[in-house]
């Protein structure tokens, strides 16, 4: 084929109009001639024999009549052993490798190839002549990091094929031929450990989409019991500035029972985007005792990269995420903040000239977000194995307002919803998920009728708040204050954490319904105060032990200790000992 070419008739920001002879599609890849330099762009729009193209970096230099060359291709990523702990940026270009070059930012056209080359792998074959395979099909396998990373028929093929030939046992970089593949049309096709992937299209190589319910334990108490996480599933962390949704994803990224994390990390500004990357090689896998980044890749961008790439980078991310889905794993998504992705389609919507919905954001941003978050589930794979995609997202809404389009578009699409308070932050209620906004569909770890009870708790407690706050604590009545401090004390021991204690700051699935059942069962005994002060002392002396008991390592023998030191105090009071 020819190679298909246009003509530059407009250049605007990033954005290049071009007139072109031969039919080109919407996302295809194309390339802007600027000397020696190929500047890397994507078709957003075609009309008539103009397409408008996004320009992935700074177009300075450009100028009307300079040629540019169309790919025929969709903009795809690279997907083969060598993704896990790499650093890249929206378009896959790895930072690592160019930060070393260049500092943190691209130069200018540097596309350096997502996978190394040149590195091989010890390749061990699962398949032989003669046995019939469909796409996704396991050839063999390699070790990356703690995983057998299979090695399957290319995603793109399409119908079955037969194989003809597979390599032996060996070392092998990711472009070697690893096996030959007959088609049912009797042609041969090589399979190399490298294949690649449209982005914007979900990977579909399974045999039945499942409903997401086993939960995805967090080891953060107020998620897992109140409002939890499905493997598979997709929750919503909106939040003002400050209010902990960084820390929060760091913590899930660390503990949440999966095995692979890609953190997309767009950021207001580049410092925030430096800090994770700095942030993550330090953390260490409880699961391994070695670097989370063993298994975790970061796709970030700041404001300061150029809008497409910012806009590409969570979908780099989640087609990174349903790769790794395909061989059976568990895979968690994080993205923070999608407020600034959003802001990327808004800017690209303003300059294509579109006719803008609220807050000048592209009237279809709501069938974006839930197109972007339909990529999560929990699928059952053609050789009967599981593999899931769950997505966590924050939301940063200007002023902690819930009521924007983000905020909102976001709410409609997913399973569940941490929303995080300004108040509960500012009064260092950590984490900061208001139990009050925040629901989940998803099945709690806990028995619902006690996660119910909790809830009842919580909500007649913060009335009684606000209505002592009115008629002062004189003017509410003693059972009322119980009930109050009852509320308290269930956010004070269970739904607050301190994240950075080794032992409260992540607890197991286990515990938590073991500490849950007890906290339960003192809101619901009865108890007897001469006073309110009696009751005021009696409920610190209880959060004081019991916090001292989030503390204790469950296999110490004080573990058992402050159990009965808790219930004999409650015992005490109680009005029918
Ligand atoms: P955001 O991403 O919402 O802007 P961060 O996650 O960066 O907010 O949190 C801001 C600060 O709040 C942190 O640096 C930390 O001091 C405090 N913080 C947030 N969450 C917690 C937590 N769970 N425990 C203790 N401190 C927290
Ligand atoms: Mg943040």
């Amino acid at each position: 084929m020819n190679t298909k070419t246009g003509r530059i008739v407009g250049v605007k920001g990033n954005l290049l109009t071009v007139e072109f002879d031969q039919a080109v599609f919407q996302n295809e890849m194309a390339y802007a001639r600027l000397g020696e330099d190929h500047l890397k762009a994507e078709v957003v729009r075609v009309r008539g024999s103009y397409a408008e193209l996004q320009v992935f970096e700074d177009t300075n230099g450009l100028k009307i009549n300079d040629q540019v060359v169309f790919s025929n291709q969709l903009l795809s990523v690279e997907l083969g052993p060598g993704l896990l702990g790499q650093v890249f940026d929206g378009l896959q270009t790895p930072l690592y490798d160019l930060s070393e070059a260049y500092g943190v930012f691209l130069k200018r056209g540097a596309y350096l190839p997502a996978l190394d080359r040149e590195k091989t792998w010890s390749f061990t074959p699962a398949a032989s002549p003669g046995q019939s395979l469909r796409p996704g099909d396991f050839l063999g396998q390699v070790a990356e990091g703690p995983f057998a990373h299979q090695i399957m028929v290319p995603l793109s093929w399409s119908g079955r094929y037969t194989v003809s030939s597979i390599v032996q046992a060996g070392e092998y970089n990711i472009e070697d031929s690893v096996a030959v593949l007959t088609d049912r049309k009797g042609n041969e096709h090589e399979v190399r450990m490298l294949q690649e992937w449209p982005i914007k299209v979900p990977i579909q190589n399974y045999a039945e989409r499942l409903r997401p319910q086993e939960p995805l334990t967090t080891r953060i108490r107020c998620i897992d019991t109140m409002f939890p996480v499905a493997k598979g599933g997709t929750y919503c962390i909106p939040g003002p500035f400050g209010a902990g949704k960084t820390i929060i994803q760091q913590l899930t990224s660390r503990y949440a029972d999966v095995d692979v994390v890609i953190i997309a990390a767009c950021g207001e500004r580049a410092g925030e985007v430096v800090e994770t990357i700095r942030e993550f090689p330090k953390m260490t896998d409880p699961k391994t005792g070695r670097s989370l980044m063993e298994r975790t890749i970061i796709v970030c961008n700041t404001s300061s990269m150029p809008v497409a790439s910012r806009e590409a980078s969570v979908y780099t991310a989640v087609t990174l995420a349903e790769y790794y889905r395909q061989m059976g794993l568990d895979c968690l998504l994080l993205a923070d903040s999608t407020s600034r992705w959003a802001q990327a389609l808004r800017e690209i919507s303003g300059r294509l000239e579109e006719i803008p919905g609220e807050e000048a954001f592209p009237a279809y941003l709501e069938s974006v977000i839930a197109a972007f978050y339909e990529r999560a589930g929990i699928v059952l794979l053609h050789n009967g194995s599981q593999g899931s995609v769950t997505i966590g997202g924050t939301v940063s809404p200007a002023g902690g307002n819930f009521e924007e389009p983000v905020t909102q578009s976001t709410l409609k699409v997913v399973g569940a919803f941490h929303g995080l308070s300004r108040q509960r932050s500012d009064a260092r209620r950590y984490p900061a998920i208001d139990p009050l906004e925040s629901w989940s569909q998803y099945p709690s770890l806990a028995d619902s009728e006690d996660v119910e009870l909790a809830a009842s708790f919580l909500r007649q407690s913060h009335e009684i708040a606000q209505m002592m706050k009115v008629v002062g604590e004189e003017g509410t009545s003693l059972q009322d204050f119980v009930i109050f401090l009852k509320g308290e004390y269930l956010d004070a021991v269970f739904l607050q954490q301190d994240a950075f204690h080794p032992v409260d700051g992540a607890t197991g699935a286990e515990r938590q319904k073991d500490t849950f059942a007890q906290v339960c069962s003192i809101l619901n005994t009865e108890l007897a105060f001469e006073s309110k002060d009696q009751a005021r002392s009696f409920f610190q002396t209880l959060t004081q032990t019991t916090l001292d008991w989030n503390r204790t390592p469950e296999e110490s023998e004080e573990f058992e200790d402050l159990r009965e030191k808790i219930k004999s105090h409650v015992a005490e009071q109680a009005l029918y000992a």
